[in-house]
């Protein structure tokens, strides 16, 4: 059974924004397929729900140049969208590795985000496509890059009456590549062992950009900077990305869980980061 609370379902977002903004605990309801299971497990104990599912305005993949995910926007729509294939196949990995069909059906990014989970899903591919989140408030909205948007396990910069409206992709590089690999004990409905995203750009034979994401194998999605660092302005040799796929693992920081050790979670960091390296470049020349 679930304990007590008020559930608000605004029609615009203006209302959702007051409603967000009304005191006591208050959490925001998009698919629920994170916080209903909270919810009944009695991890959380909000005062107040704000249902999203009325905010037509907060759903839909829109190409602009970049292109901006409404927060509501479902794994399914993912799948779905014309523009995501052709811009982020690293999502397209994601949503399709992700949960079962129900789930996502009505999982959100902005759910998937904003639970903070270390292991969710849909966080490297956005990491590697350096993706910003637009948070809006009663008074005002503003725009953090993902990368700079989790402050440590399950912690975040966002203010309790803030909601993620968008999530905006800003227009790719020329030539460049993202891929995605989940590892879990099965395909689909599994909680992911070692994720790893990347995104390769070229440019006159040489590295122009590189983006590494690591999932579950740290308290936060993280980047492996100091990696992505090693790669730019050079040829990719095997040597140099064999290199680089050590640097990550040694910038993870994996535990032992009933899932997978520590040990096998940073040496999967290395072999993912290593393959997706080799096939992002192999791709661009
Ligand atoms: C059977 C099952 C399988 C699953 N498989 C996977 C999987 O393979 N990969 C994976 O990554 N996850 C998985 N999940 C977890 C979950 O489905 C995802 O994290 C999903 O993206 C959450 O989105 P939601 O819309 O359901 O969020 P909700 O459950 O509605 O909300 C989750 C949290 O985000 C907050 N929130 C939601 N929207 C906003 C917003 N716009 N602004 C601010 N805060 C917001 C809520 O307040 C809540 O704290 C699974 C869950 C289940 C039950």
């Amino acid at each position: 059974m679930y304990a007590e609370f008020d559930l608000v379902v605004p029609e615009t977002l203006a209302e959702a924004l007051e409603a967000m903004a009304a005191g006591g605990s208050t959490l925001a309801l998009a698919g629920g397929t994170n916080l209903i299971v909270d919810l009944r497990g009695r991890r959380v104990d909000p005062d107040r729900l704000v249902g999203l599912d009325r905010l037509a305005e907060l759903r839909g993949i829109r190409a602009n140049g970049g292109i901006e995910l409404g927060a509501r926007t479902t794994v399914t729509d993912l799948l779905r969208s014309a523009d995501i294939a052709a811009a982020a196949p690293s999502l397209v990995e994601s949503a399709r590795s992700f949960a079962g069909q129900m789930v996502r059906n009505t999982a959100t990014v902005a759910g998937n985000i904003a639970c903070g989970s270390p292991a969710a899903d849909l966080v490297p591919p956005l990491l590697v496509l350096d993706a910003e989140v637009t948070l809006a408030s009663r008074t005002g909205t503003r725009t953090v890059a993902l990368c700079d948007y989790y402050l440590g396990y399950k912690k975040d910069v966002r203010r309790p009456d803030e909601l993620i409206t968008a999530i905006s992709l800003p227009r790719r590089p020329q030539r460049a590549y993202n891929r995605f690999y989940k590892l879990a004990r099965r395909h689909g409905d599994a909680i992911t062992v070692t994720g790893v995203a990347v995104t390769i750009a070229a440019e006159e034979g040489r590295c122009s950009l590189a983006r590494i994401a690591l999932a579950a194998v740290a308290p936060v999605p993280l980047r492996a900077r100091r990696s992505e660092a090693m790669l730019e302005g050079k040829a990719l040799t095997p040597a140099l990305i064999s290199e680089a796929a050590a640097q990550a693992a040694a910038e993870s920081s994996p535990i032992d869980d009933v899932r997978a050790s520590a040990g096998y979670r940073r040496k999967m960091v290395e072999v993912l980061t290593r393959r997706l390296l080799s096939e992002a470049w192999q791709s661009l020349h």
